[in-house]
């Protein structure tokens, strides 16, 4: 990271805080989106700073998905830039390919993000035509980087979304979101109801079939999408039965 540091006066009361004017663009998030923005940077020779809440790349990939995840999209629609994934790799690689790709991709343009750093606020000053990323790290510091350019990669599965359902605090039995979930293993002869009918949800339904348990789903509004192999149909082919 290319930065001039400084402390600031907090008083003593408040977490340790510090400023940093950054050298490039400021990166939120390390998933995907964000090493494909910083691989780019790197070909032209742009310094930058990729800001990552978890100690990792890829959280939601490493962290948030289920053991028989494979990439629910054929794999020529999910190469990142410059690097394609090796040939050996089969149409839908497995979630351990996919990060195999990915920490090979990071290795490769030497990317470094800052682990541990969780933004929490970015403000755009008019008068220096600055932004003011605010980010805390693990520990409690706090630190302000400032940059010309922000390039938010945060995610949009990167937050858990639980809707309200009514009478749920009268259920006595376990509920979880689809991001907790790891195997159908431990629902063996349980009777287990999904919420929703997308990939995630019908790739679920297969796992706990396959592991003895007996699921149902509820679906609100129709198929919403589904990698071949899972019911036996492409992508498109399910969207045109609609
Ligand atoms: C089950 C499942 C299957 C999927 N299959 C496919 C597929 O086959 N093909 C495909 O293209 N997409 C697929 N997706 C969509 C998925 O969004 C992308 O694969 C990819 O992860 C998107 O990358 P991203 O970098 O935009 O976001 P994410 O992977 O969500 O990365 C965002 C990063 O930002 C970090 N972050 C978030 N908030 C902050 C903050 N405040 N401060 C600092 N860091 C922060 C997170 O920790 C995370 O590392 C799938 C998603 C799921 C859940």
């Amino acid at each position: 990271m290319d930065t001039m540091q400084a402390e600031q006066g907090n008083g003593g009361t408040s977490p340790r805080q510090s400023s940093c004017i950054v050298n490039g663009p400021i990166i939120v998030g390390a998933g995907p989106s964000g090493l494909a923005v910083a691989a780019t940077l790197r070909r032209h020779s742009v310094p930058f700073t990729i800001l990552e809440r978890s100690d990792g790349i890829a959280d939601l990939w490493t962290n948030r998905t289920y053991g028989r995840l494979r990439l629910h999209l054929p794999k020529v629609f999910c190469e990142l830039p410059h690097v394609r994934f090796p040939p050996e790799f089969p149409t839908y690689p497995s979630k351990r390919e996919f990060l195999s790709y990915l920490h090979s991709y990071t290795a490769h343009f030497s990317i470094s993000p800052l682990f541990g750093r969780t933004v929490t606020r970015a403000r755009f000053e008019e008068a220096t035509s600055l932004w003011h990323v605010t980010a805390a790290a693990d520990g409690g510091e706090v630190t302000e980087y400032v940059s010309k350019w922000l390039v938010v990669a945060s995610g949009e599965n990167a937050e858990v979304v639980v809707p309200k359902v009514k009478g749920r605090e009268r259920f006595a039995g376990e509920v979880l979101h689809s991001s907790e979930y790891k195997s159908g293993e431990r629902f063996k002869g349980k009777r287990v109801l999904v919420v929703g009918c997308g990939n995630s949800g019908m790739e679920m339904c297969l796992d706990l079939c396959e592991h003895g348990a007996i699921p149902f789903m509820s679906v609100r509004s129709g198929v919403g999408g589904g990698r071949s192999g899972v019911i036996g149909l492409q992508r498109g082919e399910v969207r045109g039965r609609q």
